[in-house]
């Protein structure tokens, strides 16, 4: 009997484990054209909070009753397409089953020699790439600039960092607890953290550990951090809108300030991104995010909980703050 692990109800505020459930079936077993795929590393990441709402958004919501789904790295344990061979590995979009079965499509193939097989779904997978390609596409980084990043001992936020390190920045990361401030500072050359749930006001903390203002924002929670960070951007600062996970729990989106003054007077761009809208560049950027891994120049962390039944309360942990790095279930 193989386990999976259903949608069950539609959260209002923070999911709650009783919002999923765990059910078993018969081992699925692969027609012609379909591969056998065990899951060995699935990933849970915040953006699956917006599928579990009703809403039109770039992805479809999740269906009641229906398996969840997320990337998860797969070991192909029976083969019967020619494309696939018993013993590689995929990663790809898959449903939270132990086993399941696939016609190939948008599964790639990855190499477990270039890095563990769990690093194709952080640093050498979607959240490296979100990063990468949010500085890329965006963020026009030059040495010597500010770069201020939120959600700093994250999976992307981490990343950020080190990248606007590569390049000469200044980088300030904003993180969640002392011990994450510590971390980002000694393990990832952050120049400074600030710790956000023990400073009063953000604003000031920011304009005296950024004393030439902030040139750029990588802004992975939105929210009051995002005014505070507003309140000291630069003349043509560049503000990367990659993710709000702050408001991603919130029945009614707060209200804020309103920036508009701030953007024109400061003549700063604010820009949405979704690496999903820059597949045709996911070559060339893992290229070259593996081969600062190589070179020791990019370090990563990743959080792994242990067991298929424990997916729910890991993705639910990502609101507690509970990871440094990427969070991933070892099934
Ligand atoms: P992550 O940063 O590894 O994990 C989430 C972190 O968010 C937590 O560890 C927690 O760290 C922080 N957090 C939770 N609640 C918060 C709150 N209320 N206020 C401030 N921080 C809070 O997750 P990730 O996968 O790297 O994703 C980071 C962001 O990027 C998310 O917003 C995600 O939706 C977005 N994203 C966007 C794209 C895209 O294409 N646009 C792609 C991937 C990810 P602390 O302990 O520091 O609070």
């Amino acid at each position: 009997m193989t386990k999976t692990i259903l949608f069950k109800n539609r959260p209002s505020g923070k999911p709650e484990t009783s919002d999923f459930e765990i059910t078993q079936e018969e081992d699925p077993k692969p027609a012609e054209g379909e591969i056998l795929l065990k899951s060995l590393y699935i990933s849970v990441d915040p953006y699956l909070r917006g599928r579990m709402r009703d809403e039109e958004s770039y992805i479809s919501p999740f269906k009641l009753n229906e398996p969840m789904e997320s990337n998860i790295v797969a070991e192909v344990i029976d083969s019967r397409n020619s494309n696939f061979k018993k013993g590689e590995f995929v990663s790809g979009m898959l449903q939270w089953k132990e086993l399941q079965v696939s016609k190939g499509t948008g599964l790639n193939k990855v190499d477990k020699k270039l890095a563990p097989l769990s690093a194709f779904l952080g640093v050498l997978g979607l959240t490296g790439l979100t990063a990468y390609l949010g500085i890329e596409k965006i963020g026009n980084l030059k040495a010597g600039e500010t770069l201020v990043v939120s959600g700093a001992a994250g999976a992307v936020g981490s990343v950020v960092g080190q990248i606007g390190r590569l390049k000469g920045c200044m980088v300030v990361g904003i993180a969640g607890s002392d011990e994450k401030v510590q971390h980002i500072e000694e393990k990832f050359g952050f120049e400074k953290g600030i710790n956000y749930n023990s400073t009063n006001n953000m604003r000031k903390a920011i304009a005296e550990i950024c004393s030439d203002g902030v040139d750029v924002y990588f802004d992975n929670v939105g929210g009051e951090i995002l005014d505070a960070v507003l309140a000291n951007i630069n003349k043509d600062a560049r503000i990367i809108n990659c993710g709000a996970i702050s408001l991603y729990n919130e029945t009614e989106v707060p209200l804020g300030p309103r920036q508009e003054g701030i953007l024109i007077k400061k003549t700063a761009l604010m820009q949405g991104f979704l690496v999903r809208d820059h597949a045709k560049d996911f070559g060339p950027a893992l290229r070259q995010l593996a081969g600062w891994l190589k070179e020791g120049e990019l370090q990563y962390d990743e959080t792994i909980v242990e067991g298929f039944e424990n997916l729910p309360e890991a993705f639910i942990g990502l609101f507690e703050g509970k990871n440094t790095g990427k969070m991933v279930v070892k099934v």
